[in-house]
């Protein structure tokens, strides 16, 4: 999807949807032929979400088209802002979707989701965004939002004030420099848990199993690798 969308904002003639996807999930079988193993992104009882995408992909771009022929103008696609913020010594690499003029929010970043649930980071992602673009260009962005491909319509538009969100977007990733430095890296049951293939090896996610134990020196239970496999 991405791939057509920056076709159809680069001035590329945009493909058949086929063209885009099918490669894709040729290239997948040739790596693992049983599609049913891959990493599904679907509804539990419906994981395969492959024919699925026959209908979503060409909504997607229909309704990016829609909504860059009148309401948004691209300015930047897929833009570099790997930088460093203030405070923190680490580069963070980052490239912005779309930077863009908005008919009624003015000059604004918008990434592209193609999922169906809207992100629940509260914005942070564009704020990051933000940040990076700021020190890369010395241009206050201050707003961001993110465009949900399947219905064609921008999520919550989020606000920063621009001074605020240099600091303390410096301060996460000193904080995260921080961790790295000291090796800590707690284990954190959240919504990404469901695509993590570790899962069922995670103490945190599974509590107390016999692959938990087997695995995760943070169960209590954990015995030395040489035992014998207790599964
Ligand atoms: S399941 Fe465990 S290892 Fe996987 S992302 Fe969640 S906390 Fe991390």
């Amino acid at each position: 999807m991405h791939a057509a969308l920056e076709d159809h904002d680069k001035g590329t003639p945009v493909k058949q949807w086929k063209d885009y996807f099918f490669p894709v999930v040729r290239q997948a079988l040739a790596r693992e032929p049983d599609h049913k193993s891959w990493l599904s992104g679907g509804a539990p009882d419906s994981p395969d979400q492959g024919d699925a995408w026959m209908t979503i992909g060409p909504q997607c771009i229909d309704n990016w088209k829609r909504f860059t022929s009148g309401v948004f103008q691209v300015d930047a696609v897929e833009l570099d802002v790997t930088q460093r913020l203030p405070g923190s010594h680490l580069k963070i690499k980052g490239f912005v979707d779309r930077l863009g003029t908005h008919k009624e929010h003015g000059r604004m970043i918008v990434d592209i989701k193609s999922g169906k649930n809207k992100p629940k980071d509260k914005g942070l992602q564009v704020k990051v965004y933000s940040a990076l673009y700021m020190m890369t260009s010395g241009e206050v962005i201050n707003k961001g939002a993110y465009f949900m491909a399947r219905e064609g319509v921008l999520s919550k538009v989020y606000e920063f004030d621009p001074l605020e969100t240099l600091l303390d977007m410096g301060k996460k990733f000193k904080a995260v420099a921080a961790e790295i430095g000291a090796g800590d890296f707690p284990a954190k049951v959240e919504y990404s848990c469901r695509f993590c293939d570790q899962a069922p090896n995670c103490f945190a996610f599974s509590g107390d199993t016999p692959r938990t134990r087997y695995y995760d020196p943070d169960n209590p239970h954990h015995v030395p690798k040489e035992e014998k496999i207790p599964f």
